[in-house]
C-alpha cells in the first residue's frame, strides 16, 4: 500500500496490521445495539453515533415521526426502527425480535421528568410515571436482552441514571428516586452478570441540552441552568454525552463494570 502526501512524495506504508482494520472499521463494525429514546436528545446522539461506528442500530422510541426523522437522516447506515413504548410487553417483544440472532450492546436511554415537586406535594399519578418508564421500562427491556447476551457470553448495556442518582436534586422525589433506582439497577445486574462477561453501567448527566428542557420549570431558564451546572466553559449537547455513553458500550469499556459515570463537566464535585 501506499499514500500520496501533498508533495506528491510517494511514501511506503507497511502491511497493515490486523487490529487496524478493526479500529477503522468502526468500534461497533458487526455489532447489533439497541438504542432506546432514540428519536432525541441523548438517544438520537448515541444511535446516531453508533450508526456512524458501523453498528446496527435498533433505534427505539415512542414517537414514530421523531423516528422516521433519524431514519432519513441516517439513509445508508444500518439502521431499523421500532415505534413504541418501553413500559409495554408487546413492544419490548418486537424490539428483540428485530434485533436478532445477536445483541451485542443495549442503551436504555429513553426516559422523563415529570413536574419537580418534593415529596409533600407530588401526586401518585406524577410517582406513577415516572417510576414506570425511567425505572420499569429499563428493567423490562434489560430482562429481555439477558438470554441473548447469556448465549453469547458477551454484552454490554449502559443505563441513564443521572446527577439526581448521586445525591438530592431540584428535578423532584420522583425522578431523583427513579435514578437511584436505575443505579440499583445497575449495580445489580453488573454483580449477577459480570461473570457471565455481560458488563452493565450507566452514565449519569448533568443538565444536557435536549428536549427534556420542555419540563425543566426553572424561572432561569434551561440554559441558564445547564450553564451554572457543570465546570466546563459549555453546557454539555447531547453528542458528549453519546461519547460517554458509547465509551461504556463499546469494547473500550472492557474492563468497566457496574459504574455510574458522572458525565457532567465536574459538576458531581463541586
Ligand atoms: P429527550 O426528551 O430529548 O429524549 C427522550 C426520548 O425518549 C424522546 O424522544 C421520547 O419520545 C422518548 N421516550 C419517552 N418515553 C418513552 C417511552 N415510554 N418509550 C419509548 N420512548 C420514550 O430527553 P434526553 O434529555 O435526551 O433524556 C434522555 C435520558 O437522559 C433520560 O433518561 C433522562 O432522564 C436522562 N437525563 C437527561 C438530562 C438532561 O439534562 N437532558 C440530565 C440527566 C439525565
Amino acid at each position: 500500500a501506499s499514500v500520496t502526501t501533498d508533495t506528491e512524495e510517494v511514501v511506503p506504508v507497511a502491511e497493515a496490521p490486523e487490529w487496524v482494520e478493526k479500529v477503522t472499521g468502526g468500534r461497533f463494525a458487526g455489532q447489533t445495539i439497541i438504542v432506546t429514546g432514540a428519536g432525541s436528545g441523548i438517544g438520537r446522539a448515541t444511535a446516531s453515533r453508533v450508526a456512524r461506528e458501523g453498528g446496527r442500530v435498533i433505534a427505539v422510541d415512542i414517537s414514530q415521526e421523531r423516528l422516521d426523522e433519524f431514519a432519513a437522516d441516517h439513509a445508508g447506515a444500518d439502521v431499523v426502527v421500532v415505534s413504541g413504548d418501553i413500559t409495554d410487553d408487546a413492544a419490548i417483544a418486537a424490539i428483540v425480535e428485530a434485533a436478532g440472532d445477536r445483541i451485542d450492546g443495549l442503551a436504555n436511554i429513553a426516559g422523563i421528568m415529570d413536574d419537580m415537586t418534593p415529596i409533600g406535594e407530588v401526586t401518585d399519578a406524577v410517582w406513577d410515571r415516572v417510576f414506570r418508564i425511567n425505572v420499569t421500562g429499563t428493567m423490562k427491556l434489560t430482562r429481555a436482552v439477558i438470554p441473548a447476551m447469556l448465549a453469547q457470553a458477551k454484552g454490554s448495556i449502559v443505563n441513564t441514571a443521572s446527577e439526581a442518582a448521586l445525591r438530592g436534586s431540584a428535578a423532584g422525589v420522583a425522578y431523583t428516586a427513579s435514578k437511584h433506582a436505575v443505579a440499583g439497577i445497575t449495580k445489580s445486574s453488573a454483580f449477577m452478570y459480570g461473570p457471565s462477561g455481560i458488563r452493565v453501567n450507566a452514565v449519569a448527566p448533568g443538565p444536557t441540552i435536549t428536549n427534556i428542557e420542555a419540563s425543566f420549570g426553572s424561572p432561569l431558564g434551561a440554559s441558564r441552568v445547564q450553564l451554572a451546572m457543570t465546570l466546563l466553559p459549555d453546557a454539555a449537547e447531547a453528542e458528549a454525552l453519546a461519547a460517554s455513553i458509547t465509551f461504556l458500550l463499546s469494547d473500550d469499556g472492557v474492563n468497566v463494570n457496574g459504574v455510574i459515570l458522572p458525565s457532567d463537566g465536574g459538576w458531581s464535585v463541586a
